[in-house]
């Protein structure tokens, strides 16, 4: 089963992809999470990538694009994939079609009043990526999961997350008809109630595609 995980940043997109990553035994391939290794690693496309990830703007869709293209070739994605934070345009969602069959998009929708201080607050498992938001922390450092420390994104600032929030709406929701119009979309809503709530229901539409397949 292949799968693209679609919302705004701060929908909670992150812990939804480990569990239903977990749960069918799919690749989990976040562009985030690529870019900010190479960031971390100081690679070419890192350097190249963080003059954009900084500003909260995309990297340019021929890279994006490449990167994706290549990890799809991996032979651990023949168990299927969940793709995350891809694709976030229309010309990357088309690229794809290209070399890749899809066969169900997850929707997360959220009240984006919702979102500044979701993002704001977020504290993140360097080694597990769980995320966690600050006022449930009492200043705990390390991850309640695994004990990675945690820490805060560089781009989960004010000014850079009114950017990435402004580039979703003009770039990203328009996927949304996209893939609506492909009829391969499963719209959720986001709520402030614990993940596993919401990921009960995906995992009963999830259930169900699976045994369509
Ligand atoms: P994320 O962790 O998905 O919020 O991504 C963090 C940043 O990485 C974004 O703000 C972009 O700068 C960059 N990025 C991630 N995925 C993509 C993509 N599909 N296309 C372009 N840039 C991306």
């Amino acid at each position: 089963m292949n799968l693209i995980l679609l919302g705004a940043p701060g929908a909670g997109k992150g812990t939804q992809a480990t569990k239903i990553a977990e749960r069918y035994g799919l690749v989990h391939i976040s562009t985030g999470d690529i870019f900010r290794a190479n960031i971390k690693n100081g690679t070419e496309i890192g350097l190249l990538a963080k003059s954009y990830t900084d500003k909260g703007e995309l990297v340019p869709d021929e890279v994006t694009v490449a990167i994706v293209k290549d990890r799809l070739t991996w032979p651990d994605c023949e168990k299927g994939y969940l793709l995350d934070g891809f694709p976030r345009n229309l010309y990357q969602a088309e690229a794809l079609d290209t070399f890749a069959k899809i066969d169900g998009v997850v929707n997360i929708n959220i009240d984006h009043k919702l979102l500044m201080d979701r993002l704001c607050g977020r504290r993140v498992c360097r080694d597990c990526g769980e995320s966690y938001h600050v006022s449930t922390l009492n200043g705990a450092t390390k991850c309640a999961r695994c004990g990675g420390e945690l820490y805060q994104r560089k781009d989960d600032n004010p000014e850079t997350v009114g950017a990435r929030l402004a580039v979703y709406n003009e770039q990203t929701a328009p996927l949304i008809d996209y893939y609506t119009q492909k009829g391969i979309i499963h719209n959720f809503t986001g709520t402030e109630a614990p993940a596993e709530v919401l990921f009960e229901e995906v995992k009963r539409v999830l259930d169900g595609l699976l045994n369509t397949l």
